[in-house]
């Protein structure tokens, strides 16, 4: 039950006050995903210098999910290196799945509340885009 409403305070927060969701004119890399089943568009915008995400937002529409879990990924990867980062989208990818440890939850930080989507499976695809589209850009990068 507490876990339950502490996931639902985080997602409202994250809502509410999204700390990433504004545009970024110089961004190097732009990208849409989007999840038809659910109806979220969401764009991806990423400034990369010297090998390290150094800035980056995302802007677009969708459900409380998917905007907080976009806003949850940048805290985390903003400032990392393109390795970390892609590190930590498969760490995430891995925990929507439900194969995740302990320890590597912990390094998700927010984003760990999350793993309760493992257990909704129409609600997997709107968890998953931004790390998807983080991953896409940075793969080919
Ligand atoms: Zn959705």
């Amino acid at each position: 039950m507490e876990n339950k409403t502490f996931y639902h305070e985080i997602l409202t927060d994250h809502n509410l006050h999204p700390a990433h969701k504004h545009d970024l004119h110089d961004a190097d890399y732009v990208l849409e995903g989007v999840n038809p089943n659910c109806g979220d568009d969401i764009w991806l915008k990423v400034k990369i210098n010297d090998g390290r995400i150094e800035q980056a937002s995302f802007l677009g529409d969708g459900c409380a999910i998917s905007q907080a879990s976009a806003d949850m990924m940048l805290d985390l990867v903003i400032g990392k290196t393109k390795e970390d980062a892609l590190r930590m989208t498969d760490l995430f990818l891995r925990m929507i799945q439900g194969e995740t440890t302990e320890s590597e939850l912990e390094e998700l930080e927010e984003a760990s509340v999350l793993q309760n989507v493992s257990h909704m499976p129409a609600r997997v695809k709107c968890a998953v885009l931004g790390w998807h589209t983080l991953k896409e850009i940075l793969e080919n990068e």
